[in-house]
């Protein structure tokens, strides 16, 4: 099992990541090498998408967060579902990877409790693609030997966050999804 170790890592929250499992995933998106991670200290159990054999350097990289909502609901009440399908296709399609940051236990029921309040007074959607945080993703893609990316994301903020955390970014590619989807 390979182990990043806590000296390669700015933070004290993410310590270690372990590969719990490495399995063929087909997908209606094509066909990837699914490797779950596990980090004992945290309890994350992020996953990595990889396709075919990305490149050192410029492999294209997706930072997805989990929507129990539209990923497990298949609800479309947000564009979750439409924005993991349309960054496997993508990173399938350029041979990179998908990093799928799992949510944390009790989203599902947070998200469903603030949508039954919204169906009443209104308010902001609850759903953010937006990482808390990527010392996650910046160790899988060092652990990985993928530390010179190509970055779909919209967030303004991505390329700088990523590469606090030693992990170039040679472009930022925003995501944008087909209309009508
Ligand atoms: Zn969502």
């Amino acid at each position: 099992m390979r182990r990043v170790p806590a000296a390669c890592l700015r933070t004290v929250a993410v310590s270690a990541l372990e590969r719990a499992a490495t399995t063929r995933l087909p997908t209606p998106h094509g066909e990837f090498q699914l490797i779950a991670y596990r980090d004992p200290v945290t309890g994350q159990e992020p996953l990595a998408f990889v396709s075919g054999r990305p490149p050192a350097a410029g492999a294209h990289v997706r930072v997805q967060v989990e929507c129990p909502v539209a990923d497990t609901l298949r609800s479309t009440r947000c564009d979750c579902a439409a924005l993991l399908a349309h960054g496997l296709s993508a990173t399938s399609a350029a041979g990179g990877v998908l990093l799928y940051l799992r949510a944390a236990p009790g989203t599902l029921l947070d998200r469903l409790t603030h949508y039954a309040r919204q169906d009443t007074s209104g308010g902001p959607s609850a759903c953010s693609q937006t990482p808390r945080g990527y010392e996650v993703p910046a160790a899988i893609l060092r652990e990985l030997g993928l530390d010179d990316v190509v970055l779909h994301s919209s967030d303004p903020r991505a390329t700088v966050a990523l590469e606090a955390h030693e992990v170039r970014v040679t472009r930022q590619k925003p995501v944008t999804l087909p209309s009508g989807r």
